[in-house]
């Protein structure tokens, strides 16, 4: 995929000032490579933000009302332009849970048409996790319901060529969004790709599609996977 800049899950972060440009318009915070602490702010997952002439689309506010701040002051720092909209990639807290960080500004908040069934299972147990590993660091961090739900793409009008958001089959979560910039060929894969990084993996969906094949998921031992492609070597080479 020659030419394009893919946007996954790692990456380091060195402050709200240090936002990465990766294409014209689009903007990295990138996520630290560790665990949830007070320390990092959940700042944990790369989020970002596409402003085109009109407005700015917000990609993954990230894990906490202090890391949705952050975002909101490097938006505030590139461009003048209002924040139309709010995409939340999947329901995952370290990309979501600094949402409400946004509300004031009222964004079109957009997720997969399975995304509030997912908010609605994990929000109140993400909430209290994000209270024990942050403490008062956490204070204020939520997601905000999407109002646009996405079951197969939607256009993005942000003044110019309109980038696109498109709902993906079951893979990190059984509700993930990918965004595609067609004006620069960029796609924003968020939690679909990882680099240098172990993935987060849905347990209940893993055991769906395990089971499907008669296996079953055991906690206590660590998974093994088969890549789809491997490098071979001889008999006898070294
Ligand atoms: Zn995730």
């Amino acid at each position: 995929m020659a030419g394009l800049t893919l946007l996954a899950a790692a990456g380091p972060w060195d402050g709200p000032g240090d936002k990465v440009r990766v294409a014209p318009g689009i903007f990295v915070l990138p996520g630290v490579q560790a665990d949830t602490s007070a320390a990092n702010l959940d700042a944990i997952a790369n989020t970002g933000f596409i402003a085109r002439t009109r407005a700015v689309a917000v990609i993954d506010p990230g894990g906490s009302h202090a890391r949705g701040m952050r975002l909101q002051q490097a938006i505030a720092a590139t461009t003048p332009l209002p924040v139309r909209h709010l995409i939340l990639t999947h329901v995952h807290p370290d990309h979501a849970m600094g949402a409400a960080a946004f509300a004031d500004l009222q964004p079109e908040v957009i997720g997969h048409v399975r995304l509030t069934e997912a908010l609605a299972r994990r929000d109140a147990f993400y909430r209290a996790m994000l209270m024990r590993e942050m403490g008062e660091a956490a204070a204020g961090s939520a997601p905000l319901a999407p109002a646009r739900l996405v079951e197969d793409r939607l256009s993005l009008d942000l003044g110019g060529r309109v980038p696109e958001v498109v709902a993906q089959p079951p893979a990190h979560t059984d509700h993930d969004l990918l965004l595609f910039d067609q004006a620069t060929g960029t796609p924003w894969l968020s939690d679909l790709l990882f680099v240098a990084r172990i993935p987060v993996l849905d347990a209940a969906a893993m055991r769906r599609a395990l089971r499907k094949f008669g296996l079953r998921l055991v906690a206590d031992r660590p998974w093994t996977f088969e890549p789809g492609a491997r490098r071979t070597s001889r008999a006898g080479a070294p």
